[in-house]
């Protein structure tokens, strides 16, 4: 399939969810505490969602039954949320999404619980940071595999980390998982040209030891196979027809961080 692209009212519909998803996972971030359970995250999320009108793009996807996904410690992503109290010191992974008026929001973001363990808050930071240097290589005009160098790039840059090679970022937009799949590895200057109107969600996922995964009995549950710890980052941005990046997942769009890479928002969304 093609990759979609999006007029600017279809931009202004993806914002609505992409805010919502923000929102909600600032909403769970701050009530990831020591005795929290995932289920309790996922409860505050369809709550959250109810009051926003929007729907959930995770509950019953090849038959997921949250609307969260919820990984705790050496699982990365797609844990399925349970009545587990979070102990203390414990790495929480959550990707959540919503649907509004048909159009998809994706975002996820891992959090400690209580006390922070400095290796595994640099884990944490160096996921996190991968994912903008992503986003900021993802121009008009440069090409897709750009945002895979950039994530490695700096990855590599800050240490050992295991990344994950089996799953990857995605075009987003009318379904949630769209062409093209956005590597987290790889040589720049490949794939597609970089249009405005493209729509994609990047989502590097790294371990603290290797990058090889299992899946759980559930089905569902990917976990590292030596047992290190994982951190799962993820926004969904835009390019706009003025040829500037739009964060449509973060509540400021993206301003404050890409502002550190000279980039500027546009203000088509806002
Ligand atoms: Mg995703």
């Amino acid at each position: 399939m093609a990759i979609q692209i999006k007029t600017l009212d279809q931009l202004k519909l993806m914002r609505k969810a992409g805010l919502v998803v923000g929102q909600t996972l600032e909403l769970m971030c701050n009530a990831v505490a020591p005795g929290i359970t995932t289920n309790d995250l996922n409860n505050i999320a369809i709550k959250n969602l109810a009051a926003n009108g929007a729907k959930s793009n995770f509950l019953n996807y090849h038959g997921f039954p949250a609307v969260i996904c919820a990984s705790v410690n050496d699982a990365i992503v797609h844990g399925i949320p349970n009545d587990l109290p979070i102990k203390d010191g414990d790495i929480v992974s959550i990707d959540f999404g919503a649907i509004i008026e048909g159009w998809h929001g994706d975002a996820a973001l891992s959090v400690i619980a209580g006390t922070k363990d400095p290796d595994d808050q640099k884990l944490l930071d160096t996921c996190e940071e991968s994912m903008w240097q992503g986003i900021a290589a993802g121009k008009v005009g440069a090409n897709l595999t750009d945002i895979s160098f950039a994530i490695e790039d700096y990855i590599r840059s800050q240490g050992k980390y295991g990344i994950l090679r089996e799953y990857g970022g995605h075009g987003i937009g009318t379904e949630m998982h769209q062409e093209p799949h956005v590597l987290n590895f790889g040589a720049a200057g490949m794939g597609p040209e970089l249009k405005p109107g493209i729509a994609l969600a990047i989502e590097p996922m790294i371990t603290r030891g290797s990058a090889k995964t299992k899946v759980l009995a559930d089905e569902w549950t990917v976990v590292s196979q030596d047992g290190s710890r994982g951190a799962h980052f993820e926004h969904s941005f835009a390019l706009l027809p003025d040829g500037k990046p739009f964060v449509l997942t973060a509540i400021d769009g993206g301003a404050a961080k890409l502002a550190k890479f000279d980039l500027e928002i546009s203000d088509l969304l806002q």
